[in-house]
């Protein structure tokens, strides 16, 4: 990968390297590495988030992975500056706390991340919802760089969102900005883990495609994508993707409705931003360029005609690594901000 700095006005070719510690919760793995300045990972590795076993326990396993990151950098003589953690729900990126439940996580609620990190490794923390990290991560050093208004969604067991502008992220009056996951599409549509009815995550997320396509075998439908499976259990998004290329009509109908309504989704998101680029990441964004591409084209059919030919919408650059890229970038950038003052 070219070198990445979080300043490009700056030559650091001849300046020593600086690290920060990134770290990216997801629904059931902890992601975590070390992370230069030039957007190098030096080290790399990922544990189960033990998210079923509360907000605690999972506090535990970071601060764990983080102290694991510190050992490493104490063997390899590098100094670490910072560390940057991405998790779901609503995060006070200022206090370092979750301020609200999260479906994959039980007694979220009021965890206080920054101070659980900063208690094992005595550096500063920055903690941030995961998808404001992941835009991020796409802004600095990924699809989204050097571009003014960046839209990041992430498509995975839920959707989550990220909205870099002029390289901050925007969080909204309390850290609520950006869940692009619960832009509603249908307005009497189906009931959400939000409160509110008709989520995009509710006809695209992992858990629901999933869960439409076990519905309609149940009701009797014909797909080739039990063909070698033991149960309906073992249907996932690939397998789908999979059987809809294949002309099965029932995942092909999946596929389409995914792409309807992520149309039209990210088409309001487009009316209220008119970003220069959406990046689509996350676990289902694996599906392929013919996935995003049609992603793409449906906006393109929706937004009004001067967005037409200056909006991008493309695949994620930095893949899994999007998260702890995104969150250490934010940590060393913060830092140096703080440090400013
Ligand atoms: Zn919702």
């Amino acid at each position: 990968m070219a070198p990445i700095y979080l300043d490009d006005k700056i030559s650091k070719n001849d300046l020593p390297r600086r690290y920060a510690i990134g770290l990216d919760l997801g629904g059931t793995h902890l992601k975590y590495g070390i992370i230069s300045d030039r957007g190098e990972i030096v080290y790399k590795n990922f544990t189960p988030g033990r998210t079923s076993d509360g907000g605690k326990k999972v506090l535990n396993v970071m601060a764990e992975a983080a102290h694991e990151c510190m050992m490493f950098a104490k063997k390899e003589n590098i100094t670490i500056s910072a560390a940057g953690a991405g998790c779901p729900g609503t995060i006070d990126s200022e206090q370092g706390i979750s301020l609200g439940p999260t479906i994959h996580i039980t007694a979220w609620e009021g965890a206080e991340i920054a101070e659980a990190i900063n208690k094992k490794i005595h550096l500063p923390v920055f903690a941030d919802n995961d998808a404001n990290f992941m835009a991020f991560g796409e802004y600095i050093a990924g699809a989204g760089r050097q571009k003014q208004f960046v839209v990041g969604i992430t498509l995975g067991t839920g959707v989550g969102g990220g909205i870099v502008i002029d390289g901050n992220i925007h969080r909204g009056a309390v850290f609520n900005a950006a869940e692009l996951g619960h832009v509603v599409v249908e307005a009497e549509g189906r009931v959400c883990s939000c409160g509110n009815r008709g989520c995009i995550e509710r006809y695209v997320g992992a858990k629901y495609i999933v869960q439409d396509v076990v519905d309609a075998l149940s009701k009797g439908e014909e797909s080739i994508i039990t063909q070698g499976l033991k149960s309906t259990g073992d249907i996932t998004p690939i397998l789908i993707f999979a059987a809809a290329k294949h002309g099965d009509e029932l995942c092909g109908r999946i596929v389409d409705q995914m792409v309807k309504y992520l149309g039209a989704g990210l088409t309001s998101i487009v009316n209220v931003i008119n970003p220069d680029v959406i990046v689509i990441g996350g676990g289902m964004s694996d599906a392929g360029p013919v996935f995003i591409k049609r992603i793409g084209d449906e906006v393109l059919s929706r937004v009004m005609k001067p967005v037409r030919k200056q909006l991008q919408v493309v695949q994620a650059q930095l893949g899994n690594d999007a998260g702890i890229m995104g969150s250490a970038m934010y940590a060393m950038k913060q830092l140096t901000l703080d440090n400013a003052q």
